[in-house]
């Protein structure tokens, strides 16, 4: 089988988003650095109310996904629904925008730490227009196996086998068919995992460095940077000196024209045109 290597290294820069939520953004941070269909990835951690409690107030999305996963502290979501939801420290939250939704997603901690990451996928063409929909999944939901040599995988989404053993993720099914695992190991550890050969690849190093690769030819990855592998069909991740945690994220490339104006992101330009003036007009959702 062949071995997916690191192809490009997208180091993650300091921004703040929402009313002034400091973060690190890797993915997203400019039009070239996407991995289709994964448009975003935010990572928050911090000690300082100060750096997150503002939060993110009222905004909307259209025409695609974002995917919400506290490690540390809780995250409170209101949408125009009339969901509310709290993310608890190892749950996620799965929002299909589609269409469009308007919410509001603010941390409820005002002191301790407040950690985990947003991620953004794209969604196809023909899904762009659906109706809204949001699942808190709760941390009991994430099923966690232990690897043989030491550490631990927790699946988001999508499904792995660990030591023969199947472990399916609470998220199936999505037509992008993504892989969201979230992976701890110890030093000198190592993991690998079979990938669909076609699909998009990339692994955030939160806690690093990480080396990947064939162990006589894998390349370095620090703590903080996002790392996209080649095509193959399966990677081999190695912690160095000291533990390791990532995560590890691959769905099928949709290969369609991106077109974004920030929360809206479609294919064409009249689209996102077509997005402002429903919003201005208070038709998005
Ligand atoms: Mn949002």
């Amino acid at each position: 089988m062949s071995s997916r290597r690191l192809q490009q290294i997208i180091p993650s820069l300091a921004t703040s988003d929402g009313a002034g939520v400091s973060l690190r953004r890797s993915l997203g941070q400019s039009q070239g650095a996407r991995v289709d269909p994964f448009l975003m990835l935010d990572e928050f951690s911090s000690d300082d109310p100060d750096d997150y409690i503002a939060g993110f107030p009222s905004h909307p999305h259209r025409g695609f996904e974002t995917v919400t996963y506290m490690l540390d502290g809780h995250m409170l979501h209101e949408d125009h629904l009339g969901n509310r939801g709290d993310l608890l420290p190892g749950g996620a939250q799965w929002m299909t925008a589609g269409r469009g939704i308007i919410h509001s997603e603010m941390p409820q901690q005002e002191s301790g730490r407040m950690r985990g990451f947003q991620l953004w996928i794209n969604l196809p063409a023909a899904e762009k227009m659906k109706p809204a929909a949001y699942r808190d999944i709760r941390p009991d939901e994430i099923p966690t196996a232990a690897l043989a040599g030491g550490g631990e995988v927790r699946v988001i989404a999508g499904s792995i086998v660990v030591d023969g053993r199947e472990v399916a993720g609470p998220v199936q099914g999505l037509s992008t068919e993504p892989l969201y695992i979230d992976v701890r190991l110890p030093a000198g550890g190592r993991f690998a995992q079979a990938l669909p050969a076609g699909h998009s690849a990339f692994v955030y190093a939160y806690e690093g460095p990480l080396a990947i690769g064939p162990a006589d030819e894998a390349r370095p990855l620090s703590a903080q940077d996002a790392g996209v592998l080649s095509a193959g069909e399966r990677v081999e991740i190695h912690a160095g000196d000291g533990p390791a945690r990532f995560l590890l994220l691959a769905a099928r490339p949709l290969g369609e024209p991106v077109a974004q104006h920030g929360p809206f992101v479609m294919n064409t330009r009249e689209e996102i045109e077509q997005a402002i003036a429903d919003y201005r007009a208070n038709r998005l959702v």
